[in-house]
């Protein structure tokens, strides 16, 4: 099974830059900045953390190892590497600029650095990558409008998306419409970190806003109203099953609530969220899934039809993508 799992095209949405660069390059990069091991190890989270803002600590370590142009050059380049050797043949890794300036970098050396690493892995991998830039909700709105300023003056065809990330108290889209608007004046779509943690609500609040897409979401799975609302407007939820877990998003893996979404039309797709401080891979997600709610093959067929066409990829690509999976279908029978 994890052959076949490995062979099939696949799309991941749901990416974190920072929390997916491979524990092997941390290492590397964190001794020529004079980290030790024993202090960088502590990155993967073990067991399930009291909350999300538990679970983010991890951030903070990791980000240490990401604040110059060639430490954020070949994390990019390391972490596609990794992604596209688990046959995922299109990603959409989101990172937060403003988590990389530290050192003095600026958000477009930032953001020009990671465009490096990933033309430097796309060139190499049979993988296409685009770029979500994520604001944090811990950041004033003033220092997102900052953000919104800077990426309006680049042109970079992989900039394709816009998010909020970070811990999501209720409310937590309450006072982002300006910055939602303006990005999406400027033609980015929006995908916004919502109902992750139990507020439904939330998820509402950001499809109103203009999101097509939803991270985690999974809170919509306990209303059946809010649910409807989804499946109505054709919105796609994110998901990340053992971040839920670790999150304490959800109490058991049992508990994800992919049949409940399912029987509720309610589309998804299917991702790691943070594949290194997750300590996970999209196999093991798709393994979760087939041993915890019966997942088939079709299934996953399916999930990865409903990522490509949600995806913020051009037409172009999305054709491309669906003859790979159709490809690969047609040799399963
Ligand atoms: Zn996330």
């Amino acid at each position: 099974m994890t052959k076949l799992l490995r062979e099939m095209p696949k799309v991941e949405l749901h990416c974190h830059f920072d929390g997916s660069v491979p524990m092997e390059t941390v290492y590397e990069l964190g001794e020529e900045i004079g980290l030790t091991k024993e202090y960088l190890s502590q990155i993967p989270v073990t067991g399930q953390c009291e909350d999300l803002e538990d679970y983010l600590k991890s951030f903070d370590i990791i980000l240490k190892v990401l604040q110059t142009k060639d430490h954020l050059k070949r994390a990019t380049y390391a972490t596609i590497k990794q992604i596209a050797g688990e046959g995922v043949k299109y990603l959409e890794l989101r990172f937060a600029p403003l988590l990389h300036l530290d050192q003095g970098l600026t958000i477009s050396e930032v953001i020009d650095s990671v465009i490096q690493g990933l033309h430097q892995a796309t060139a190499e991998f049979d993988i296409d990558v685009n770029l979500i830039m994520s604001a944090m909700r811990s950041h004033s709105a003033e220092t997102n409008m900052d953000l919104v300023a800077a990426i309006q003056k680049l042109e970079c065809p992989e900039l394709v998306g816009f998010d909020f990330a970070g811990a999501e108290p209720d409310g937590a889209n309450d006072h982002i419409k300006p910055i939602t608007d303006k990005m999406q004046e400027n033609n980015f779509h929006l995908t916004l970190h919502s109902g992750e943690c139990g507020c439904a609500h939330n998820v509402v609040q950001a499809i109103k806003l203009g999101a097509t897409r939803i991270g985690h979401g999974i809170a919509v799975a306990k209303d059946p109203k809010v649910m409807k609302f989804v499946s109505e407007n054709n919105v796609l939820l994110e998901v990340c099953p053992t971040s839920n877990y670790q999150t304490s998003g959800i109490k058991t893996l049992a508990d994800f609530p992919a049949r409940t979404l399912m029987d509720a039309n309610v589309k998804f797709s299917i991702s790691c969220d943070n594949r290194t401080v997750s300590n996970t891979s999209l196999i093991n997600e798709y393994q979760i899934l087939i041993d915890y709610h019966h997942f088939t093959i079709e299934e996953f067929i399916q999930t990865n039809r409903d990522g490509i066409e949600a995806s913020f990829a051009r037409a172009k690509t999305k054709v491309a993508l669906t003859e790979k999976l159709n490809e690969f279908h047609n040799k399963l029978h």
